[in-house]
């Protein structure tokens, strides 16, 4: 059976089923590629979930399990509205997609959990034991029940370039990186002073 450590589901802010499986997404797509968690930028990921209920937590458990996170900026989301991601190998420059296993998928979204979060009851209200046996389900469930794995293969994936450099904005005189400053009139503005032009 997967662990999950506790400070995950304290990052996450409540217990739940789809974030565990975002955690285990994460793990099996580390074991395909053979790497550890990024400590810096060496893996980028890409999630194709969201929007959704009962799905979109997903990639919280992901971004914990691989280290690839919306603050290092090796993270990004698709809103594809898939329970699916890719994660790549930055140095090696391979890629893996791991996507959740139809089957799997639509049993749980016949859950007595999914029903009570329809009703619009929040996760931190459902009962424990409305709860438990799904998370314990998802926990020990085989690899191959609830994922589909894609052989690996070459990536193309460049990730975001970041910069130390930057500008003060000529309008409201914040500190503004230069990939995101605008030129007018040859000095530099911020984007939302340069929306308001
Ligand atoms: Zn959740
Ligand atoms: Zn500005």
């Amino acid at each position: 059976m997967v662990q999950i450590p506790e400070w995950v589901f304290e990052f996450h802010g409540h217990r739940c089923p789809a974030m565990p499986i975002g955690y285990r997404a994460g793990l099996v797509a580390m074991k395909t590629l053979a790497v550890q968690r990024a400590s810096n930028k060496e893996l980028y990921l890409i999630c194709e979930n969201g929007p959704a209920h009962a799905t979109a937590c997903f990639l919280d458990g992901v971004m914990a399990a691989t280290g690839c996170t919306y603050g290092k900026g090796n993270a990004e989301k698709k809103n594809y509205g898939k329970n699916a991601i890719v994660l790549v190998d930055m140095k090696n420059k391979k890629e893996v997609r791991v996507s959740m296993n139809p089957q799997f998928q639509k049993k749980g979204l016949a859950s007595e959990f999914v029903k009570l979060r329809r009703q619009k009851i929040e996760p931190k209200d459902i009962q424990p034991e409305v709860l438990n046996p799904l998370l314990k389900n998802i926990l020990k469930a085989k690899e191959e029940d609830l994922f589909i794995v894609s052989d690996v293969r070459d990536s193309e994936v460049q990730g975001p370039r970041g910069t130390f450099n930057w500008h003060e904005c000529d309008i409201c005189n914040e500190i503004v990186f230069e990939n995101a400053t605008r030129m007018v009139n040859g000095k530099p503005v911020c984007i939302p002073c340069f929306e308001k032009i």
